[in-house]
């Protein structure tokens, strides 16, 4: 529809970033578009407003952006889940593969309240591999709070990553590629 094509459009395509072979799709080009920035986030809004969520968990950094503004959009509270050594208070963590190696993101133990069961929404901008994502509903859900969704603005579509991802929880991307 038009809207999606609105943020379609708004995404720039960047050859060879980080490193040769890789086309790294560019969110600043949406974020600086006030139009499709509004549009992207009526959307989502729109979308989780029936979900009767708890609070919103982003994932670090990209996520942020979209995962704080979602928040207040709902009256929610928002949880940053972080790369590891940025948290200051007691966290759990959990390490997942790259291409070459691992990498490890965590929460803080107690961010989402004292009650068990609290319904979480986890987003971030991209699902590639889906390790990240599936690393962040995995601490969602050892924290005792339960990773209801997870939302992406763009799933690449020729990696796996969002159909094992369904495995563990449900998966929202707005923008296939
Ligand atoms: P995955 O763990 O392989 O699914 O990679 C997803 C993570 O890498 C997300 O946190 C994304 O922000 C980041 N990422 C990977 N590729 C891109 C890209 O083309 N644009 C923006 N972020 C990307």
């Amino acid at each position: 529809d038009t809207q999606r094509k609105i943020i379609e459009d708004s995404i720039r395509d960047i050859k060879d970033f980080p490193k040769p072979g890789i086309v790294f799709k560019d969110i600043t080009t949406l974020l600086n578009n006030k139009e499709a920035y509004g549009v992207l986030m009526n959307h989502l809004y729109e979308r989780y407003k029936e979900y009767d969520l708890d609070y919103i968990a982003g994932i670090d950094a990209r996520g942020f952006i979209f995962g704080a503004a979602l928040a207040q959009m709902l009256g929610l509270g928002f949880v940053p889940i972080r790369k590891q050594g940025k948290l200051p208070y007691t966290t759990i963590s959990e390490k997942y593969a790259l291409e070459y190696g691992v990498d490890e993101i965590e929460v803080h133990i107690d961010a989402f309240g004292e009650k068990k069961g609290a319904r979480v929404l986890v987003i971030d901008d991209l699902i590639a591999t889906g390790g990240t994502a599936n690393a962040a509903a995995t601490l969602v859900n050892q924290t005792g709070a339960e990773c209801v969704e997870c939302c992406f603005v763009i799933g690449l579509t020729f990696l796996d990553g969002i159909e094992k991802l369904k495995e563990k929880t449900k998966v929202y991307s707005l923008i296939e590629v």
